[in-house]
Parts: structure tokens; C-alpha cells; sequence
């Protein structure tokens, strides 16, 4: 058996006891912790934890990390992204930047269109080579799970090559791939007359194909005016619960209509973006979160930040006990970053998340927000060894405060170092 004992970390953040799916908002604030404590691995699990003054002498002879002066976190989860994609966008991040909307881009065939373009004349190969090196600097960055969306195909063979590009990703990658069919992100210009034949495609075609590949584990449209309407989401997602996969959908981020009723009464697993939302709308989460049947509301504070548009209210949300979480939504139009550090950041400057709300938000929260909860999230015994050990910093609340730094020093995935720090050496 492999054995791989951390000592001497200023403390364990995140310990939780087994079985905990996800932390309800007003309990978000608090984030348990064992000071000066070590952790055992055994065979890339979380085997044992407790206080060094507790440490059997039975423990010596290990491979030891000492972590003096560090901290050991849950590695983060990113539960919504579009990492695979063909190029960048800067000319239309120039072009916001002298005055046009994401609406006006998108009428000039930028957007999504444009990445559509782009990514059908792109071989599979590229693709995934391009998304490999991203999910590189990912893991660097701390993330240890993360959902990768489909939708810049936006036909059969491309929205197919899209997801067998993620299926190979999850394969050559150490960390845990989520697969979303994102077909319903934006009407291609071949059925620009024929909506209807594009949800039809969707429908009858594209899902009980990708179910019977086993390329998604998630379906996702984006409900919003100028995209698709709650009754296409509701199609959407009915045609994934028949074939086994739950919803994740793109609501509310420009506008509120209806979207979020829609996903609560088809059980989708989260509801995200939310930049836009109305008292109904926080009532209708409340309401679905007593009854034990809420999706997890997930905020995308860097595509915000990126666009200039409201954030989501992270507070309204806690205030109402939801367990929020937080992604990137890493994607070349509207949040070129895949970096988590910067999203706890922004969440606790602009969304006035406390630090700790924020860690719940990017780890046990976020693993409930693409079902991973019983595998990461938390410090628990029995879990995935997938961890982020910090820099010598002075306070937890130094890893928000002092942003655009990296204050992390080591990342383990199933207990194998994919960086090395200090702590390591
Ligand atoms: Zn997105």
C-alpha cells in the first residue's frame, strides 16, 4: 500500500464528517478546521486525520510532507466550464472595450458563432491538446474536478467531437472530468428559419446518441432572451431525464424568464449564472431548497468581472440558506480564465462572500454542483487525496485578500503530486 503522511500543517480547512452533500448558505460561514494537525493517504485516499499531538509514533518511516507554516485545503472544483474550445477572442474583448455589447458582438456573427466556426474546422487532435494544456494550468491552480461543457459544435459530428475530445481528456487527466452536452447554446445559422429542427435534433437525435456513447454525464441549455426559451430548456431537459442525465443550466445571467421555476420543477442539479435575479426567483430556490429538491445556484463571478454586468447575489442567496457554489466558466468569450483563485477572490470583494463562505462555495458546494460530493469537497476520510497545500501565509483570509498572487505551493490529485512545492522538496 502507498503511504504519503502530511505533518505539521498550520491547519486542516475543510474537515468534514462523511455523508455531507453540500453546505446550506447560512451555515457557509463556517468552515471546520484541525490546527496544527496531520492527514495520512493511503492508496490516493484520505485514510486518517487528527492533531499532531495525537500522531501515533507507528507513523514514522512514511513519505512525509512536512507543511509547517502551510495550510491543506480541499483542491477546488470547478463545476461549469467551457475549456474545451478551438482559439481566444481578443478581438471582440478590443471591441467591448471600445463600446459594443455581448448582444451587439453577437449580431456581427462574433459570440458563440464565432467559436463555432472556428472549432468545426478544427481537428479532434488540436482540440484536445489545446484543452490538455488549459486543464494543466488548471490543476497548477488548484482545481481538482472540473465539468467541461459541449456547445461550440453546434451539430451533430461537431457537438460529438466536442464531447469525445472531453471523454479522452478524463482519460489522460489525473483530475475528476464531468461531460455536459451543451447543444442548446446558441442556434446555428443553418436552422437560423428552423428552431424547431434544431431542438428536434437535439431531442431526438443528439441525446439518446450521446447517451448511448456514454459522452455526458450532464445536459445544459442556455435559457435566455435571444437564445432559448424556457420551453426549449424544458424539452431539453426532459429528453436528458429520460436518458439519465440531470440538468445544468445556463439561467438568468442577462435576464429573468422563467427559467429558474423550469429547471426546480425538472430537478436539474444547478442553476447557473444568475446574474439577473428577481424576488420570485430567490423565493422559488428557497421554496425548492426546504423541500429538499433544490438545484445548487452557482455563480460565475469572473465572467461578471469580465463583462462588467451585475454579479450574482451571493448574500440574497446565503441569506435564503442555499448552498451557493462558484466556477470559472472558463471560456474564450466572456471569461478567458479557468483560475479559481481569482473566482475567491472576486467572490469575497464583489460578492461579499467571507472567506470561508467562498471555500464552501469552491469545494464541497461546487463537488455537489456536478454530484462528486461522496468522492471531494471536504477533508474526509475515504475521499480522493485531492488537495491544495498553501504557500506559508499568514491567515486563510490571506488567500482572497492578497489577490492576483499565487499563494499556493503544492496540489496532490488522488494523492500524487501534479506540482511540487516547497513542501515537497
Ligand atoms: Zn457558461
Amino acid at each position: 500500500m502507498e503511504r504519503l503522511l502530511i505533518i505539521n500543517a498550520k491547519a486542516l480547512v475543510g474537515v468534514r464528517p462523511k455523508g455531507l452533500r453540500s453546505v446550506p448558505g447560512r451555515s457557509m460561514g463556517e468552515l471546520p478546521h484541525v490546527a496544527d494537525a496531520w492527514l495520512l493517504i493511503e492508496d490516493g485516499r484520505i485514510s486518517d486525520l487528527g492533531p499532531m499531538s495525537a500522531l501515533a509514533d507507528s507513523m514514522e518511516g512514511h513519505r512525509v510532507i512536512d507543511a509547517r507554516g502551510r495550510y491543506v485545503l480541499p483542491g477546488w472544483c470547478d463545476p461549469h466550464t467551457h475549456t474545451v474550445h478551438a482559439a481566444s477572442r481578443e478581438e471582440e474583448f478590443v471591441h467591448k472595450i471600445k463600446g459594443l455589447t455581448y448582444q451587439e458582438i453577437a449580431a456581427r456573427g462574433g459570440g458563440i458563432l464565432n467559436s463555432a466556426n472556428t472549432l468545426r474546422r478544427m481537428s479532434e487532435d488540436e482540440l484536445f491538446v489545446k484543452a490538455k494544456a488549459r486543464l494543466e494550468r488548471m490543476m497548477a491552480q488548484g482545481t481538482v474536478a472540473v465539468e467541461i461543457k459541449s456547445g461550440y459544435g453546434l451539430s451533430l459530428e461537431s457537438e460529438l467531437k466536442m464531447l469525445r475530445v472531453v471523454k479522452r481528456l478524463k482519460e489522460a487527466l489525473p483530475l475528476q472530468v464531468k461531460a455536459t452536452l451543451l447543444a442548446a447554446h446558441a442556434l446555428p445559422l443553418e436552422f437560423k428559419d428552423d428552431r424547431r429542427g434544431y431542438l428536434d435534433l437535439i431531442v431526438n437525435e443528439l441525446i439518446p446518441q450521446v447517451h448511448r456513447d456514454g459522452l455526458a454525464d450532464f445536459v445544459d441549455a442556455f435559457c435566455e432572451t435571444n437564445y432559448f426559451t424556457v420551453e426549449e430548456m424544458e424539452r431539453v431537459l426532459e429528453a436528458g431525464a429520460a436518458h439519465g442525465l440531470s440538468g445544468k443550466v445556463h439561467v438568468n445571467q442577462f435576464t429573468s424568464i422563467g427559467g429558474i421555476e423550469a429547471a426546480i420543477k425538472h430537478q436539474a442539479l444547478s442553476v447557473d449564472h444568475l446574474e439577473v435575479m428577481t424576488e420570485e426567483d430567490l423565493d422559488a430556490l428557497a421554496l425548492a431548497h426546504a423541500n429538499g429538491q433544490a438545484p445548487i445556484p452557482t455563480l460565475l463571478p469572473s465572467c461578471s468581472f469580465f463583462l462588467r454586468i451585475p454579479y450574482g447575489p451571493a448574500r440574497q442567496l446565503m441569506d435564503r440558506d442555499l448552498p451557493v457554489a462558484l466556477a470559472t466558466d472558463f471560456n474564450p468569450g466572456t471569461t478567458p480564465s479557468g483560475n479559481m483563485n481569482f473566482v475567491l477572490s472576486l467572490a469575497c470583494i464583489q460578492g461579499r462572500m467571507l472567506p470561508e463562505e467562498a471555500i464552501n462555495a469552491m469545494t464541497l458546494n461546487s463537488a455537489a454542483a456536478m454530484d462528486l460530493t461522496g468522492e471531494l469537497g471536504s477533508l474526509t476520510p475515504g475521499k480522493r487525496a485531492s488537495l491544495i497545500i498553501t504557500k506559508e501565509i499568514p491567515s486563510l483570509a490571506f488567500l482572497p485578500y492578497a489577490f492576483g498572487d499565487d499563494h499556493i505551493d503544492t496540489v496532490l490529485i488522488d494523492g500524487t503530486p501534479v506540482r511540487s512545492g516547497a513542501a515537497i522538496a
